[in-house]
């Protein structure tokens, strides 16, 4: 066995991205902080699941993962390999190891190609596949993610919600990547259609051995699908650790009020009632210390002067809270 075989499939390491932002035409630039700092690892099989409201960084950290931009600073590896350390060329063939399932279903196919074109587009562009192999292999996929065959030759538009996501995430499957990220990939559909999703994107892992990045802004879907959760703020992970540990110890403030505002049928499940208050800041001119004490019911002063660090807890898995450390929470 190899040192790759032991490798994650995705690590990052103090993974950041940085914008510089002009508000106005005659003010100065500042600095948005979109991800501050994430380290993480996604072992093959496994999910990671990243959950915070709009702004907390899981959006950019898909944008990296995916090599559509590059961190601002830090470091990034894709199956084994160093992604700041290589060629363009190297890069290139690297990312068809990362695919993304994105959160629209009715906007992320095109209404002008038939499913099958939609499906053998990418292999047209990376394999040297010939037409007659690359229709079979695409009758194939709709059969693997639920669809029928015949409706290779059918619109986008002839479809459900449900049934178009299923065809993102065939397409997402065309060059057998090891990694998909997925940006809330059953956030746009019905409820009721969510579960059959998320059931066909665990039975795909399986069959397929498949890492997922799952991007989510509440919890309850992502108690189905993860085995590691990272709660971001701002920017920042707050919290980080198993969906075992996260889900029956959860410790951060920010963390207990997404649980709280959760539904679970499960009443056992209900995490203390954390409310959250006030407005999320603006990115562009954060909170000093912690960047969540503004809206945090356990605030003390120390939370308004200092950043909490992401350090390893008594319950197993790692919180950034002074509260927690100084153990006032
Ligand atoms: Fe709340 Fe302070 Fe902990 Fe931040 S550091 S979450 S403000 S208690």
């Amino acid at each position: 066995m190899s040192d790759l075989d032991n490798e994650p499939v995705i690590r990052g390491e103090n993974l950041a991205r940085y914008y510089q932002v002009k508000q106005g035409l005659f003010s100065s630039s500042k600095t948005l902080k979109a991800l501050d700092g994430a380290n993480f690892a996604l072992n093959s099989g496994q999910t990671l699941a990243v959950v915070g409201e709009s702004g907390c960084g899981k959006s950019t950290m898909a944008r990296l993962v995916t090599m559509i931009e590059p961190p601002t600073s830090g470091k990034l590896w894709i199956d084994g390999h160093e992604v700041g350390g290589m060629s363009s060329s190297a890069q290139r063939s690297l990312r068809n190891a990362v695919q993304m399932v994105f959160q629209d279903p009715y906007g992320s196919l095109n209404p002008r190609k038939q499913v099958g074109a939609i499906l053998e587009e990418p292999l047209i562009i990376n394999t040297s596949l010939s037409a007659t192999q690359r229709e079979q292999a695409a009758r194939e996929m709709l059969n693997k993610v639920g669809l029928r065959r015949e409706h290779y030759s059918r619109y986008p538009h002839m479809f459900s919600g449900g049934q178009r996501q299923r065809i993102a995430i065939a397409r997402a499957l065309m060059l057998e990547p090891k990694v998909v990220v997925a940006d809330e990939p059953v956030s746009a559909l019905d409820v009721s259609i969510q579960a059959q999703v998320l059931n066909l994107m665990m039975e795909l892992q399986e069959e397929l051995n498949l890492s997922y990045l799952f991007i989510s802004h509440g919890l309850s879907v992502v108690e189905h699908i993860s085995d590691e959760v990272m709660v971001m703020y701002l920017g920042k992970t707050v919290e980080q650790g198993s969906k075992s540990s996260i889900f029956s110890n959860p410790l951060h403030p920010y963390t207990q009020a997404l649980l709280a505002s959760t539904p679970f049928v499960d009443p056992t499940k209900r995490a203390k009632r954390v409310v959250l208050t006030g407005e999320l800041p603006s990115p562009l001119d954060p909170p000093s210390g912690c960047v969540f004490h503004g809206r945090c019911p356990y605030a003390r002063e120390i939370c308004s002067q200092q950043i909490p660090t992401l350090k390893q807890s008594t319950v197993g898995h790692q919180a950034a809270c002074h509260g927690i450390e100084q153990d006032w929470i």
